[in-house]
């Protein structure tokens, strides 16, 4: 196992983390089975939920007596702070344990949410004042899409940790953005949830057979992710002995990951033939890049993505990406160039017509 800092706790944490948001679907045994094999194996970094039903129980039951072998993350979903502060209390009694290394806010995903918890009376107070009793070491904060409130949480100085979804797609542009290179700046720990793009990045049953444990597209997204050196531990979530192993042996692979290495996993992703969350069927890989005509071909596609999959009130997102651009795709030659190098197999030239279309008559509608 290799360990890193998880940012300015101090903590020395396993690169592969334990997502215990499977537990609830085995029972009490199977769960103890593989959180101690998790712990055998040189695991010691373990996030659960309040909200992961009986996650918590289930790793008080296991782990009670080894306690100190691991660091414990949970979190709470509460917004005021009565019920971040109920919350916590019962995390301590369902886990069975006097203290909780980091307590994270759950999914603070848009504006008003986060300027709920932030205000007087809001959930961090409860974290704070539990921080000081004692009952926890560090605060965290989970966030998916909304990278304003990303960048908001990072500077704000109150959080020592957060937790993003980050995968080789990266479908909520963590990496695109900037938001990892800024968390590291200020010194968080990064915890990546959602490795696999939850669940979509496998290979098909019929190739793997039954068995698990051996997927090249799952040890090829773990050190992906851990390739970046922003990125503190990632945690896939486990539920099988099978799981386990494999996920422990990528941290005796080599990483960083070279170029080639990476290319080919995205030609493996690119052989799915998926299209991923929000619709997105460009794996924003770039290696379409450059085209002659200087068109941002990955940009197009996310715009078109966004625009076409968000929910409404994000479809503007898509807009403004594309209104933004200075390469329009209206300049397309058809050499097909990029289309020999695209792993994902589109027929790029024709996408970029479709979006244009789309997205211009979206424009011209707003406008008028
Ligand atoms: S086909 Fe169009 S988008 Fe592709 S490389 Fe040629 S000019 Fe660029
Ligand atoms: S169009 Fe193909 S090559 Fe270009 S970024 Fe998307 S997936 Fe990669």
């Amino acid at each position: 196992m290799r360990y890193r800092q998880l940012g300015k706790t101090g903590l020395r944490v396993s690169v592969i983390g334990f997502g215990a948001i499977k537990l609830p679907q085995i029972s009490v045994e199977e769960a103890t089975r593989v959180l101690n094999l998790a712990l055998d194996l040189g695991i010691n970094f373990i996030d659960t939920a309040r909200g992961y039903r009986d996650s918590e129980t289930k790793i008080g039951i296991a782990l009670k007596d080894r306690r100190d072998e691991f660091y414990l993350a949970t979190k709470t979903h509460s917004r005021d702070e009565d019920g971040a502060m109920k919350d916590i209390k019962t995390s301590l009694r369902e886990l069975q344990t006097d203290y909780i290394d980091i307590l994270q806010l759950h999914t603070v995903s848009s504006k008003e949410e986060y300027r709920k918890v932030m205000s007087p009376g809001g959930a961090l107070q409860a974290l704070k004042k539990a921080r000081q009793k004692g009952l926890i070491g560090h605060i965290g904060i989970t966030i998916h899409r909304d990278l304003d409130v990303m960048r908001w949480a990072i500077e704000s100085g109150e959080f020592e940790t957060i937790m993003l979804a980050y995968s080789p797609i990266d479908p909520e542009g963590v990496e695109r953005e900037g938001i990892l290179k800024l968390a590291k700046e200020y010194g968080l720990g990064v915890i990546i949830m959602k490795p696999l793009s939850g669940g979509q990045l496998v290979m098909p049953e019929t190739e793997m057979g039954k068995q698990v444990g051996n997927d090249p597209i799952v040890r090829g997204c773990l050190r992906y992710i851990l390739s970046n050196d922003a990125v503190s531990t990632v945690i896939p979530g486990m539920k099988r002995i099978e799981e386990v192993k494999e996920n422990v042996s990528v941290a005796e692979m080599p990483i960083p990951m070279t170029e080639e290495e990476k290319r080919d996993l995205f030609k493996l992703i690119g052989s799915l033939g998926k299209s991923f969350r929000y619709g997105q069927t460009c794996l924003r890989c770039g290696y379409c890049l450059p085209c002659p005509q200087g068109i941002p071909i990955p940009e197009v596609f996310r715009a078109y993505d966004a625009y076409l999959n968000y929910p409404d009130e994000v479809k503007e997102v898509g807009l403004k990406i594309y209104a933004s651009l200075e390469v329009k795709p209206d300049v397309c030659i058809e050499c097909r160039e990029c289309v020999t190098k695209c792993p994902a197999g589109i027929d790029i030239p024709t996408r970029l017509k479709e979006a244009a279309e789309v997205l211009e008559r979206a424009l011209g509608q707003l406008r008028s």
